[in-house]
């Protein structure tokens, strides 16, 4: 089968490799969709995730996908060939026995598994890791499922009620997603920040009320005008730059709650004596809980509630992967989501 090998840092080649084979409570996806993820996919693509080693196993790092089953383990019931199903979270199967798998808390399971990886032709999962894709839900839509579920979990983490006021710094595809739940969740106002003005054009008709080009104008200084000095009740970072999160800090009310949501691989520096002073409360969004989030991530998108296609910008072969990647590096104007087709 064809499959995308990492050999090293920007040098990234599509391979003849061997299809996987399905153990007995397993089930062998043909992968149909699989979206290039704008955070993690990125820093393998540079190289600066700690402790990785290059070649990565053929496939990896794609993990936002969706396919269709084409053979099943002999222990597998609850799924048989031809079944369309989004399978995750695929870097990092919880245990289901560890302390916090026990406390629901599974994204932050202690001992993790990991499947195959998604960009390849096919892949090998365990059957319980395999959620319904609704039949009104294309391939390409359920390629955005897995980045949906991690979204909804920062809403969860952001505990957005009715009549919050919401600022969400970076509308890249999880700054959109985040946009519309927090619209869906009841925020009274949504301010979102980006520096690309087509993005921030989009999000208006996603669910913002109030747009700032922050490498035009002082994104803190704006959310403070627009909130009578007060500024807002959530601050959002979905960006993953330390400085970032120093505004998404200032940006926010006494006893509001900043949620950092970007993916951070550096310490960083906020202004503690205001987190202090003004009883501020930070907390992180790491990834998805998976079952629950997923299956709901997967009715939100078939019910219509949340937009996922018109995220989605370009389709490209598998075999276009390192364009694919190019483009979200490169922070092309017109590219929001790219969804590879191996
Ligand atoms: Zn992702
Ligand atoms: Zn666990």
């Amino acid at each position: 089968m064809k499959a995308a090998v990492f050999f090293a840092p920007n040098d990234i080649r599509v391979e003849d490799v061997d299809k996987p084979i399905a153990g007995k409570d397993e089930v062998l996806l043909r992968v149909k969709s699989v979206a290039v993820c704008n955070a993690t996919d990125m820093h393998f693509l540079k190289g600066e995730i700690p402790g990785v080693v290059y070649p990565l196993p053929p496939g990896k790092p794609g993990h936002e996908c969706c396919g269709e089953v084409m053979e099943v383990g002999q222990n597998v019931e609850s799924l048989k060939p031809g079944d369309k199903v989004v399978p995750g979270p695929l870097y990092a199967l919880p245990c289901g026995k560890c302390f916090y798998c026990k406390k629901g808390m599974q994204e932050l399971c202690e001992n993790p598994g990991v499947a195959d990886f998604a960009y390849a032709q096919f892949l090998k999962v365990p059957a319980r890791f395999c959620y319904p894709l609704p039949k009104n839900v294309s391939y390409d839509e359920g390629a955005l499922i897995d980045l949906l579920a991690c979204a909804l979990h920062g809403i969860y983490r952001a505990d957005v009620s009715v009549g919050d006021s919401v600022a969400i710094i970076g509308q890249g595809p999880a700054g959109l997603l985040l946009t519309q739940l927090a619209r869906f969740a009841g925020a009274e106002s949504i301010i979102t920040c980006d520096v690309v003005d087509s993005r921030l054009e989009k999000s208006s008709k996603m669910g913002s009320d109030a747009t700032v080009n922050s490498a035009k104008e002082d994104p803190v200084k704006h959310v403070l005008e627009l909130t009578d000095g007060k500024g807002v009740d959530v601050s959002i970072d979905a960006v993953g730059k330390s400085v970032v999160v120093r505004q998404a800090v200032e940006m926010v009310k006494p006893r509001g709650r900043t949620v950092i949501f970007g993916f951070h691989l550096k310490p960083g520096e906020i202004d503690l004596s205001r987190v202090f002073d003004r009883e501020l409360e930070i907390r992180a969004s790491f990834r998805t809980v998976g079952e629950e989030d997923y299956r709901k991530s997967a009715r939100l998108i078939s019910k219509g509630k949340i937009d996922a296609k018109s995220l989605i910008t370009h389709v490209l072969p598998l075999e276009e992967i390192r364009r694919g990647l190019g483009m979200i590096e490169k922070g092309l104007e017109n590219v929001i989501k790219v969804v590879l087709k191996p």
